[in-house]
């Protein structure tokens, strides 16, 4: 018998590992070496710089979570601070919503995605 962090009795380890999941964020990993999709005024767009941002609105994740990272944005890290509100500056839901239809045709392209059925 084994509890669900795959321990016996007692805490005992069993032995055998969890097995470890393929890949845990393909879509974050996905963001490497992209372009900001942003492209805020004052964007520091280096492919270097780019990382996967979570848009946060009420309902898509709790306190102190992450919203899934579907809800993301390929954005460098002056957007993201932008976008987060830590500096000033003006990001509008048409931003946003542009830079997401970036970001998801771009991770459709890479196969970081897929449709079933498509
Ligand atoms: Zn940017």
């Amino acid at each position: 018998m084994v509890d669900l962090a795959q321990r016996g009795p007692l805490g005992l380890k069993t032995g055998k590992s969890p097995k470890k999941p393929k890949d845990p964020k393909p879509i974050r990993r996905a963001a490497q070496g992209q372009r900001c999709t942003l492209r805020l005024p004052g964007c520091n767009e280096t492919p270097v710089n780019v990382f996967l941002c979570h848009m946060r609105r009420f309902g898509w994740a709790g306190m102190g979570q992450k919203p899934h990272d579907l809800l993301g944005v390929f954005a460098c890290q002056h957007c993201h601070d932008v976008m987060d509100g830590r500096i000033r500056g003006k990001c509008s839901d048409t931003d946003l919503l542009r830079a997401h239809g970036e970001t998801m045709m771009a991770l459709l392209s890479s196969g970081a995605i897929v449709i079933v059925g498509s």
